[in-house]
């Protein structure tokens, strides 16, 4: 499945005539980089009202999938915190509908429900940033000659681990990757998901499950 664009009525917050406007209600991150690019610079589903050329969003709800990463929101641009409840049980059903027209895709992972664009670009932002330190760890690693082991993504990002963690030896265990996770802070102690990792498989907490 594609980005999907929409069309619809658009409301000027100045309360001018409404238009028709596109809008993306579905946007695929790993596949469309340039509306991933939109959207952490704020220009995603932005509209220019025609008759007092005011900026404004389109409260639209929409979906960001990003399977490669096991990462799915869905995000409603202009809730208010109070109603989130009311809105939340609508984009369940919504995800519902989603969810069984995309079998192809196994998803068996929960979605995130998001108030605000505010918060998909924060945690975009987010993700980039745990990305790049699980590839400093897994560089180090490597460089020790240690084995790599990629984490399944949804799970690794709800527990705060890192996306790519060191083996010590062939077989994948708490044992052997406790072991290479000791080394491994030793060069630096302050890479916070590893440590959060060490610390859950030394309180005899699941080994997290690898791709
Ligand atoms: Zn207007």
């Amino acid at each position: 499945m594609k980005s999907i664009k929409g069309q619809g009525q658009a409301n000027c917050p100045n309360g001018c005539e409404p238009f028709d406007a596109e809008f993306w209600t579905l946007i695929r991150g790993d596949q469309d980089t340039e509306l991933k690019a939109a959207l952490l610079g704020g220009e995603l589903n932005l509209l220019r009202c025609p008759e007092c050329e005011t900026f404004f969003y389109h409260d639209r709800n929409f979906i960001y999938f990003d399977p490669s990463i096991e990462l799915l929101a869905l995000v409603s641009p202009k809730a208010d915190k109070k109603d989130f409840d009311k809105i939340k049980t609508q984009m369940q059903k919504d995800f519902k509908l989603l969810k069984d027209n995309m079998t192809s895709l196994s998803i068996d992972y929960d979605p995130f429900y998001l108030a605000g664009l505010e918060e998909l670009k924060a945690m975009l932002e987010y993700e980039e940033h745990i990305t790049q330190e699980s590839e400093v760890i897994a560089a180090y690693a490597a460089e020790k000659g240690y084995k790599i082991a990629a984490l399944k993504r949804y799970g690794a990002r709800l527990k705060g681990y890192p996306f790519y963690i060191p083996v010590d030896g062939g077989d994948y265990n708490a044992a052997s990757v406790l072991s290479a996770a000791r080394e491994i802070l030793k060069i630096n102690p302050s890479w916070h998901l590893l440590t959060a990792l060490e610390k859950d498989l030394k309180a005899g907490k699941p080994l997290p499950e690898k791709i």
